[in-house]
């Protein structure tokens, strides 16, 4: 046999092996076994144990987004993230404190967290000095409101005031504007004040909160919040001498959105997106009270990042070509959509080309016997609710809202002004419980 026409078959035989390849892994449309299979398998592994329920900034996170990543990679969808899929965003995740942090009244010394704490709108640093009592630190001539009235030697004192008002600590009274800590501290560093410390003498109302996830910018002062003993040191007893330190140190960690982009080369493009974080252990969203559990989070929402996931492959291997369609998992959504909201003020696409929003989250857990589907912002664009009665799937009822406003991530884009559709199944006896399992 000719040496020639051996090497040119084998090239043929290695041809038709790349074209045979080629077309085993062509995506093709899922039938609906197929695709059952396939959005059991994203949920059980996202909501699986090994995930830890995949708190933002966690490692559980980390694994999450692998997998999402390995998804949209598999349908060769073009990474629309700032790094590759990723997008990072920072956010806070609360405070340390330092041995800074004290409170010393009439020489006896307090305790951090029990006697005493910072507010989050708290400056660093360590005050000593006199105290001045100024009331409810109010000065407001249209109320006949004044608590610096014949008040004078206060320059470089710490000043010592009531949280609330007057009328009990209500936004929408007449002292309204005033319970707002951060106008207070304003105006009393303003006549003098180096440090303010609130204490509450209205048991009607509640003490000032120290959330520290909550982004703030600091006062110019030290602030800090005294209760018990030291509150009634302050408020009752001639005060000779005062220490107050703040040393907080702010923890700041990362969340990581994962965006894929099918671009047709069309003027515009639909965003279609689902949060896949969710509580890890528990914290301050769970409403379980217990010993730490992981909180899985099969329904919120490894439900909605199935879906997206099998979406993209859907329009991708159906080739859809009316829009260009960016995915997006989000996370941080239950910090406070945190995700999304980064997103939409960091977008990493022109978002005056975007048609519409739509976000799926819980869609795990269509009730049997109602087999209701809520839809909530058909009333963010004038064409959804003609859609919406063109559109029957099975036997599934559709109840509506017209708002773009809600607890989840298309409320970030409906503030950007464009059109949202959110899609959920409903609320049950497991949300927000270590009980939102797999099964
Ligand atoms: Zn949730």
């Amino acid at each position: 046999m000719n040496r020639k026409i051996t090497r040119i078959s084998a090239t043929t035989v290695l041809f038709f092996l790349f074209f045979l390849s080629c077309s085993v892994t062509k995506l093709v449309p899922l039938n609906d076994t197929d695709l059952r299979t396939e959005l059991k398998q994203h949920i059980s592994t996202l909501a699986s144990d090994a995930f830890e329920g995949r708190e933002t900034g966690s490692p559980g996170e980390e694994k999450a987004y692998n997998y999402i990543i390995r998804q949209f990679k598999k349908f060769k969808l073009r990474p629309a993230g700032t790094e590759n899929f990723l997008q990072a965003f920072p956010f806070p995740a609360g405070a340390k404190s330092g041995s800074g942090t004290q409170l010393i009244v009439n020489m006896s010394s307090f305790e951090y967290d029990k006697d005493f704490y910072p507010l989050p709108l708290s400056a660093n640093g360590i005050i000593t000095g006199y105290v001045a009592k100024v009331g409810y630190g109010i000065y407001d001539p249209k109320l006949s409101q004044d608590d610096y009235r014949g008040k004078t030697n206060l320059v470089k004192k710490i000043f010592v005031m009531e949280s609330g008002t007057p009328d009990g600590n209500n936004p929408h009274g007449k002292f309204g504007d005033w319970t707002d800590l951060r106008k207070k501290v304003d105006l009393a560093a303003e006549r003098g004040a180096t440090a303010v410390i609130f204490i509450n003498s209205d048991t009607a109302s509640g003490d000032p909160k120290a959330d520290w996830k909550i982004k703030t910018t600091p006062c110019s002062v030290p602030v800090i919040f005294a209760e018990g003993k030291a509150a009634e040191l302050l408020r009752d007893s001639i005060v000779t001498n005062c220490t107050v330190g703040v040393e907080m140190e702010k923890i700041e960690k990362t969340g990581h959105n994962v965006i894929a982009y099918l671009d047709n080369k069309v003027p515009f493009t639909v965003i279609i997106g689902a949060h896949y974080d969710h509580l890890g252990w528990g914290g301050e969203g769970s409403l379980y009270r217990g010993a730490p559990a992981i909180h899985n989070g099969a329904d919120d929402n490894a439900s909605g990042t199935a879906a997206l996931i099998e979406l993209a492959r859907y329009v991708k291997a159906t080739g859809m070509k009316q829009f260009n369609y960016l995915f997006i998992a989000f996370s941080g959504e239950e910090e406070g959509l945190l995700g999304s909201n980064y997103f939409a003020k960091h977008p990493t696409m022109d978002l005056s080309k975007v048609s519409y929003m739509i976000n799926m989250d819980m869609v795990g857990r269509l009730k049997p016997d109602e087999k209701t589907l809520i839809i909530n912002g058909t009333g963010t664009s004038p064409r959804w609710k003609s859609l919406m009665d063109s559109v029957s799937v099975d036997s599934i009822k559709i109840k509506e809202t017209d708002s773009g406003v809600g607890p989840s991530d298309h409320t970030s884009f409906y503030l950007q002004n464009i059109p949202v559709l959110h899609f959920f199944s409903g609320t049950h006896s497991d949300y927000h419980k270590p009980g939102d399992d797999e099964d």
